[in-house]
């Protein structure tokens, strides 16, 4: 975990102001690196600091983002906004062995709001992941195998689903991102890997090989 995320200072009308600027700036935001302090805050609930129209915009904008980058997942705060809103979505066409051995099925968008997971079971399983808030790294993560996760919907529903396999790594690395925690804080340091180090010799179906010549997780 990580014990050093304070809520966030922005006030309602600061992160209104922030998301409005967004809005209005005409182009897709940049996507904002770790360093930046709202990465590392925890985000305000989403209680209404946007109407329905906004909030719409937002998420179509923060699917566009995600789409562009391209990735999984894109969390609010990685627009530098604090506010608990995340955006999921995984129709990759991934290799069949690489789907097989991740338990990596696709995932249709969904828009999450203040969420919060627990594991289910006592399984947990380790691959690499990256970040799009952490340019030119993978590295290896070990998290719950499956979890259960309450949220409220975009029309204010409230939700719950359980996810297992892959979607369950996306379903935490983003709400990780909306509690201020990024995955190199979960993550194995000595898998640590530069992408391009990763693609010549770590992008196996599983992480065998790199556990054993990087020597992370020995008695995995
Ligand atoms: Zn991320």
């Amino acid at each position: 975990m990580s014990p050093d995320a304070k809520p966030t200072d922005y006030s309602a009308a600061r992160i209104h102001e922030t998301v409005q600027q967004i809005l209005t700036a005409g182009l897709l935001p940049t996507i904002v690196q770790a360093g930046h302090p709202v990465l590392r805050q925890l985000a305000a609930p989403f209680d209404g600091q946007l109407n329905d129209a906004e909030l719409g915009q937002l998420i179509d904008l923060m699917r566009s983002v995600m789409h562009k980058a391209p990735g999984v997942g894109l969390a609010a705060p990685q627009l530098g906004i604090p506010l608990q809103i995340a955006v999921l979505e995984d129709q990759f066409d991934v290799d069949p062995e690489v789907a097989a051995a991740r338990g990596r099925e696709p995932l249709p968008f969904f828009a999450m709001l203040n969420p919060s997971f627990a594991p289910q079971g006592a399984s947990a399983v380790a691959f690499y992941e990256g970040c799009l808030s952490v340019n030119g790294l993978q590295a290896a993560v070990v998290r719950p195998e499956a979890v259960g996760l309450d949220f409220t919907a975009p029309d204010g529903s409230a939700q719950q689903r359980e996810f297992s396999g892959w979607q369950a790594r996306i379903v935490q690395h983003e709400t990780d991102h909306l509690h201020g925690i990024l995955y190199l804080d979960r993550a194995e340091l000595r898998s640590i890997s530069n992408n391009a180090e990763y693609s010549a010799r770590w992008s196996q179906p599983d992480i065998s090989l790199a556990r054993e010549e990087l020597g992370f997780l020995p008695g995995a």
